[in-house]
């Protein structure tokens, strides 16, 4: 990029990482402390808006690299938002309902100070879902003494949410994934292969509105293993089996493979949709799509990426491919802010233009600087941040 080193300096560390420990009665009387991170990259484009993950891995690494990755991404599909992230350690499949809603509350009055509907805009992520939002979002409008629509996304239809924002980040892996094939192969997804890495919220839409369009899902799996089926896998099946046993193993209708089978496996197309650095260098060599779409935040590592390129491999990088969710929380905040509400047909028409926009500037740049779609996308995101910044100047 020819990017000017005092920018490099000024994005290459988050503006304010805040770390808290969060008390909890569980339900047999005992306290636990729980540590939570909120990392707030930048907010040159606007509020800080990022995920919050409740998951054993977190970390402050963890969490401030994907606070980064959030900007880069928030920037590219043009949205005027910083980025963030929010992480609590713990493992959900522990906890009661009241120990999770206590857990909420505490984080929430924990990070109260920074975040809000113009400072700091949290959302689903790992682990967490809409009623998670929802005990943020009366939190936070019980301590500021009103109601607050617009201090977290992701939150229920119900109570303020948007229609289309669950099935979000997997129509925005779709609507990527076809633009791609469409304009610069010529094709359609029909009777593509595909195989999916997680099966939770982005990978079980991502593959629902792929075999929809035609294509046929071979693979799918979650932390505990997956199927193979070369004819194709029933989805709808494989979603009300999931729903109900919260796992695919046993799932009658294809192979029993493991993880690093379904990132091997033979297909056309490869969606890690589970969590970062799936795709390492002893996988890498063996993947056999020919495209990957990064529905994960960072499934990749940047061993991997180079192997990949190597093989020629296509890959649709995360900051592009899983962008349809922060776009459709961005919706979701101008409805609560508006007090007016959009229907289903408008959220996925206006998901959708901003998804083909996205791909069509990285496309555009790809072939321009003739260099990959991580480098284009990176190219133009970080170059409209850096635009933000300069703009602003400096304080004092
Ligand atoms: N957690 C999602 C992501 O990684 C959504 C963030 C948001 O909606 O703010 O992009």
């Amino acid at each position: 990029m020819g990017l000017d080193p005092l920018y490099r300096a000024l994005l290459s560390s988050p503006k304010r990482v805040l770390t808290v420990s969060c008390p909890v009665r569980m339900d047999d009387g005992t306290i636990q402390v729980f540590t939570g991170y909120r990392v707030q990259h930048n907010n040159a484009r606007g509020p800080f808006k990022g995920g919050l993950r409740f998951d054993p891995a977190v970390d402050r690494d963890e969490v401030m690299a994907l606070a980064m990755l959030q900007t880069w991404k928030n920037a590219l599909v043009d949205l005027p938002y910083g980025g963030a992230k929010g992480g609590v350690v713990c493992d959900i499949k522990t906890l009661s309902l009241g120990e999770k809603e206590r857990l909420t509350r505490r984080y929430t009055a924990e990070v109260m100070p920074i975040i809000g509907p113009m400072d700091d805009i949290p959302a689903p992520d790992l682990g967490t879902d809409g009623q998670v939002m929802a005990w943020i979002m009366d939190t936070y409008s019980m301590m500021v003494g009103r109601q607050s629509l617009g201090v977290v996304t992701g939150k229920p239809v119900a109570l303020g949410g948007s229609v289309g924002r669950e099935e979000a980040t997997g129509r925005g892996v779709m609507c990527v994934l076809k633009r791609f094939v469409e304009t610069t192969q010529h094709g359609s997804l029909e009777g593509m292969k595909i195989a999916i890495q997680g099966f939770g919220q982005v990978g079980y839409h991502a593959a629902r509105l792929l075999d929809e369009l035609g294509a046929v899902i071979v693979g799918i799996s979650d932390a505990f293993g997956g199927i193979y089926n070369e004819e194709g896998i029933d989805i709808e099946a494989a979603g009300l089996y999931y729903r109900e046993r919260r796992q695919l193993t046993d799932f009658p209708g294809g192979d029993a493979i493991t993880n690093e089978d379904l990132l091997t496996c033979e297909c056309d197309v490869l969606i890690p949709a589970a969590r970062e650095n799936t795709l390492d260098a002893n996988i890498a060599p063996h993947v056999q799509a020919k495209i990957v779409v990064e529905a994960a935040n960072g499934p990749t590592t940047p061993e991997a990426d180079e192997i990949l390129r190597d093989l020629g491999i296509t890959i649709l990088p995360d900051i592009l491919a899983n962008a349809g969710g922060v776009t459709v929380s961005y919706f979701e905040w101008v409805q609560g802010l508006d007090n007016y509400f959009w229907d289903l047909t408008r959220v996925r028409g206006e998901l959708q233009r901003v998804m083909d926009r996205a791909f069509d500037a990285v496309n555009a740049k790809a072939d321009e600087a003739d260099c990959d779609y991580r480098t284009a996308a990176y190219t133009i995101a970080i170059g409209r941040v850096v635009d933000a910044v300069r703009l602003k100047g400096l304080f004092p």
